[in-house]
């Protein structure tokens, strides 16, 4: 194995036994990068000279530990303080923030090694990444397909081992999905258990940071560093944050697993459905109960999740207007001008139709109508998954209706598009933590299992995922790229 094909736990003991250094690792990823990303196309910026500056500088101090001298990726969603940070707008095209997210705060602070900002679908709206201002993203595994999105960038790069781990966002699936198409993984954790502070906002009330990995030990180290309450962001709650990695004991006996009916319906590939029956059997033989369970409001999750969702990015993006942020229209001929036409050149044409959508929800007259309907849809979702576990640890399904599907085949068509979300959408509802994890192939491509958990009950995702692991080789997979 290669250095830039290993795990983070892997060039931990490396370095811990002097074996090799993180410049020889940052070397080693900034090659990888050069060799495939010119095809994968996953990064908008590389930030190679001050990687390489830092990487030195952690050698000469000598001590390494948890993530000091391994290289990561960000969506371009995270603020990065004197690196561009554009969230694949043109609006924000050349916006360098002043200061970092907490989020990749605590990773850098850990002397984790920033390699480049990662492509996304503009403002976290889409789930392909062909929704980027700038270019689309291409699945490792096949150069034809999409690597999903939001975050497909920070998807692709995992799995083509460009950094062995990368932060994103997910407000209705865009760790997730993208994780499932890339055979990687990929956790949303609990509303409030990351900071979002310096992230750019989508829908408030949804949005979560997460993690993807290339296997679950390593998901739940870089977890242990980004959890926890954030003075500076009033939504990050209070609660203690436990060691994931001690939960990696590879024991789920009479651990009670739910599989939800609608979950497993005809819309839902025949292929990927088996793919998850299986991996269901696999946990009964591994001593866990598994039972069919309803969560009989899942049909109306993904209406609601586009009214709330539009209504709140409406909200969120009205302060890009050319005067404090990004791109600004100098022709105008008033101020009231200039707002439009800075908006108008700014956005593109998913933004612009998400904030109609939901300046439209929220209007008079229409609020009741449609917004509040879905607030209260939203309520019955979540309780949906409360009565579920007051009696289950877990709730498995697939992480997506589909393998990863080519590029150019939904982006004429948003409604096809937004179907790849009707799977994972309840979940940010319902502010639950949830992870995908690989466990099959179908057409040569990844196939995602999604585990869901009660709030805060990350552990249990974390343990049910690592027995998963110990039981089966999907996550040692990786794309044969044909580097040209
Ligand atoms: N695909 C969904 C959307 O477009 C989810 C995106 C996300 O999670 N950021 O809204």
């Amino acid at each position: 194995m290669e250095l830039h094909q290993l795990t983070i736990h892997e060039l931990q003991e490396l370095l811990s036994r002097k074996e090799t250094s993180a410049l020889e690792i940052t070397q080693a990823i900034f090659s990888r990068i050069h060799a495939v990303d010119k095809q994968v196309r996953a990064f908008i910026t590389l930030t190679e000279e001050e990687a390489l500056a830092k990487a030195r500088e952690i050698d000469n101090q000598g001590e390494y530990g948890r993530i000091a001298g391994i290289p990561l990726g960000l969506k371009d969603i995270f603020c990065t303080r004197g690196v561009k940070t554009t969230c694949a707008s043109r609006i924000l095209e050349n916006f360098v923030p002043t200061y970092d997210s907490t989020a990749a705060g605590k990773l850098f602070a850990d002397k984790g090694i920033l390699a480049g900002k990662l492509n996304m679908d503009e403002f976290a709206m889409g789930s392909s990444t062909e929704q980027s201002a700038f270019f689309s993203t291409c699945n490792p595994w096949d150069f034809t397909r999409v690597p999903g999105g939001s975050s497909g960038g920070s998807a692709a790069a995992v799995a083509a081992d460009e950094v062995p781990f990368a932060l994103g966002t997910d407000t209705g699936g865009s760790i997730r999905q993208p994780a499932s198409f890339c055979g990687v993984v990929g956790l949303k954790p609990t509303y409030g258990r990351v900071s979002r502070w310096g992230v750019i906002a989508y829908a408030s009330s949804l949005d979560q940071v997460g993690t993807f990995a290339k296997d679950v030990r390593d998901c739940a180290l870089v977890m242990n560093i980004i959890s926890g309450k954030d003075p500076l962001d009033s939504t990050s709650v209070d609660l203690p944050v436990p060691d994931y990695s001690a939960s990696l004991d590879g024991n789920v006996k009479g651990m009670k697993i739910a599989y939800p009916r609608e979950y497993f319906q005809p819309g839902i590939d025949s292929q990927v459905q088996e793919a998850i029956k299986k991996a269901l059997i696999k946990y009964e033989e591994m001593g866990a109960i598994v039972d069919e369970v309803s969560l009989p409001h899942s049909e109306y999750a993904l209406p609601a999740y586009y009214l709330v969702a539009t209504a709140e990015a409406s909200a969120n993006l009205a302060r890009y207007d050319g005067v404090r942020y990004g791109l600004r229209d100098f022709e105008a001929a008033n101020v009231i001008d200039m707002f439009s036409r800075s908006r108008a050149e700014g956005f593109g044409e998913e933004v612009k139709r998400r904030i109609m959508l939901g300046s439209y929800a929220l209007s008079s007259g229409y609020y009741d109508a449609y917004y509040l309907k879905a607030l209260k849809v939203r309520r019955l979702i979540a309780d949906d998954f409360s009565k579920v576990f007051a009696k289950f640890d877990l709730i498995v399904s697939p992480t997506a209706p589909t393998v990863a599907f080519k590029i150019g085949e939904q982006i004429g068509d948003p409604l096809t598009l937004y179907m790849n979300d009707i799977l994972t959408v309840p979940i940010n509802m319902a502010g639950l933590p949830a992870m995908s994890i690989p466990c099959g192939f179908h057409e040569g491509m990844p196939v995602g299992m999604q585990l869901v958990g009660p709030a805060f009950g990350e552990s249990t995702l974390f343990k049910a995922a690592f027995a998963f692991e110990q039981n089966t080789d999907f996550h040692t997979f990786r794309p044969a790229l044909e580097v040209k």
